[in-house]
């Protein structure tokens, strides 16, 4: 074997990528990603030290946490970026090394490379299959990184807005040095509900981040045609970046678009009062291979979801990477020395000369319900819950992909009977955020958080409607979560779900690849958890008809 990796919903077989990944990750790559978490680990050991002694290591805490970040599916396919990642933790470390003393002897603590082939060969050898010879405890293992990595991007999207907080940067350590102990079961399904705590607590860390830099999202329509001047084409989830390019563009004569992810940045008041964000173009990550074809201008990808280009691709020299994303085909932005801001300036430039984007559709689509949003409307929910109007909420949160699979989900929406309202947040809503699926009273039947971090939103509304209804459980609401997953990020947020008490989730279009029959069997029983049927049986199931 080659390379594994089996930390998305697309793993082959549904058990692992052996050859090349299902995203276009090619081995050499997959196993510089899994050197890399084998340097944040000898990193995160010393750390751990040095913290103990007082010493400040926020640097190589949000080292750590970019580089974790980089690993995720879909964000960063550039090898060189990968070993320079890789060779600054190794530089950290030694730097910390020589403040701290050090019992503890694991290989990750003392291994050194200095040329590139040196990293690629030892690249080899640090799989996640090389956590522990016991499957249960690897799989749990595997399961708490892929968590911390999820947690580490929205870490990242906090600390880009002047947010941290130690005891995340503390847990995400602990997290990879208890990779590389002995572990018990028990042990590690405990490490798992932690990993949920603090699943939740960074989701609470970037909802401050970005309420209080950007205010509280708003209910906003938002145009998805296109304008005659030219565009920029902006992807991914930093707020912060696409705030830096607005103003850099302001009065340029170039107008901003927003791709997947970056949607809900339209409902922010300081986002949305640059005249110049004009529309969404396209869809979820996935179609991007025919869009970035028809959008005409440059692209800027600020986080995942990367996909590689065709061989055939025209856009090449039109996209731009920044922060933890890279394509080795693609341009890469980085903060500029001193000020640590950001220069668009050659993206703006291009787009100058670029023809308009070309129309793929033309109308609105309505967003902004994020918790504030929702809260301040909840007299008129809970009057449509009482009244009978309302019957049932399902959160539909999650991710969308490629497999043909997913499109359960439209049919899902599709089939809810005309009092249910969806609860929606990430990319899975590209899958029904276009059906006209018409409103209740006046409450639009699919209510937009926002980003996979804003299904924390739905998480506040619940427990807000539970402590109004008076109820001892929040399972006793009439929510239900159908939720789709893809990558790492849907772990945490699903982690953070189950932290909070809900139970009976179901989770599609397949079951996490990494979870052994074991596994599956002790989340089933402590939480409920079940995969999708079909969408006459999950209707049954859930007790919508
Ligand atoms: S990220 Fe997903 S598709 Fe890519 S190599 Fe890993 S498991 Fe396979
Ligand atoms: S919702 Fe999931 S797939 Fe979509 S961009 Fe976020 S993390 Fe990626």
């Amino acid at each position: 074997m080659s390379m594994f990796c089996n930390q998305c919903q697309e793993t082959a077989k549904n058990t692992g990528c052996t050859i090349n990944g299902v995203c276009g990750k090619r081995e050499d790559t997959a196993n510089l990603q899994d050197l890399l978490i084998f340097a944040c680990q000898g990193l995160a050991y010393t750390a751990i030290e040095a913290g103990k002694k007082g010493l400040n290591t926020n640097r190589e805490s949000r080292h750590i946490v970019n580089s974790l970040f980089m690993t995720i599916t879909n964000a960063n396919f550039d090898d060189k970026v990968i070993i320079q990642a890789t060779r600054d933790c190794l530089i950290y470390r030694d730097n910390l090394k020589t403040k701290v003393n050090l019992s503890e002897k694991h290989d990750s603590i003392n291994w050194s490379g200095k040329e590139d082939t040196e990293f690629y060969e030892k690249s080899k050898n640090v799989s996640t299959l090389f956590y522990d010879s016991e499957q249960d405890i690897r799989a749990l293992k595997q399961y708490s990184l892929f968590g911390i990595k999820g947690m580490s991007a929205y870490a990242e999207h906090a600390f880009n807005l002047g947010f941290e907080e130690q005891d995340i940067y503390d847990f995400i350590q602990q997290t990879l040095v208890m990779i590389t102990k002995p572990m018990s079961l028990n042990g590690m399904v405990d490490w798992i509900m932690r990993t949920g705590e603090y699943g939740v607590k960074v989701l609470a860390l970037l909802d401050k981040a970005n309420t209080s830099t950007f205010g509280n999202p708003e209910i906003t329509k938002v145009n998805i045609g296109t304008g005659k001047n030219p565009g920029i084409l902006v992807s991914g989830h930093d707020l912060k970046d696409l705030e830096e390019l607005l103003i850099q563009s302001d009065g340029k004569g170039v107008d901003i678009y927003t791709h997947s992810e970056m949607l809900p940045s339209h409902a922010y008041p300081s986002l949305k009062k640059y005249k110049h964000l004009v529309a969404n173009y396209g869809n979820a990550w996935h179609r991007q291979i025919d869009e970035f074809e028809t959008f005409n201008g440059p692209i800027l990808f600020t986080t995942n979801c990367l996909v590689p280009p065709r061989k055939t691709a025209t856009y090449n020299n039109r996209v731009f990477t920044t922060g933890a994303t890279g394509m080795p085909e693609w341009k890469y932005i980085g903060n500029k020395p001193g000020n640590g801001k950001k220069d668009f300036s050659e993206i703006i430039e291009m787009a100058k000369k670029c023809p308009a984007p070309s129309e793929i559709e033309n109308g609105e689509i309505v967003i902004g319900f994020a918790h504030n949003q929702v809260l301040s409307l909840a007299d008129k929910i809970l009057e449509a819950v009482n009244s009978g109007a309302i019957k049932r909420m399902v959160v539909m949160s999650g991710c969308d992909a490629r497999q043909k699979a997913r499109e359960y989900y439209t049919e899902f929406a599709k089939k809810l009977p005309k009092d249910t309202v969806i609860l929606t947040s990430g990319c899975a809503k590209y899958r029904y955020n276009k059906l006209n699926l018409g409103d209740i009273n006046g409450i639009p039947r699919v209510l937009d958080a926002g980003q996979c971090n804003d299904s924390y939103s739905w998480a506040l509304v619940a427990l807000k409607l539970k402590e109004v209804l008076n109820l001892d459980d929040i399972n006793k609401l009439p929510i239900v979560f159908n939720i789709a997953w893809y990558e790492q990020k849907a772990i945490i947020v699903h982690l953070a779900l189950l932290n909070l008490g809900i139970k009976n989730t179901h989770i599609g279009p397949t079951l996490p690849g990494f979870m052994t029959p074991n596994v599956l069997k002790v989340v089933q029983q402590k939480f409920g958890v079940q995969t999708i049927t079909t969408v006459e049986e999950d209707l049954k199931v859930f007790g919508i008809n």
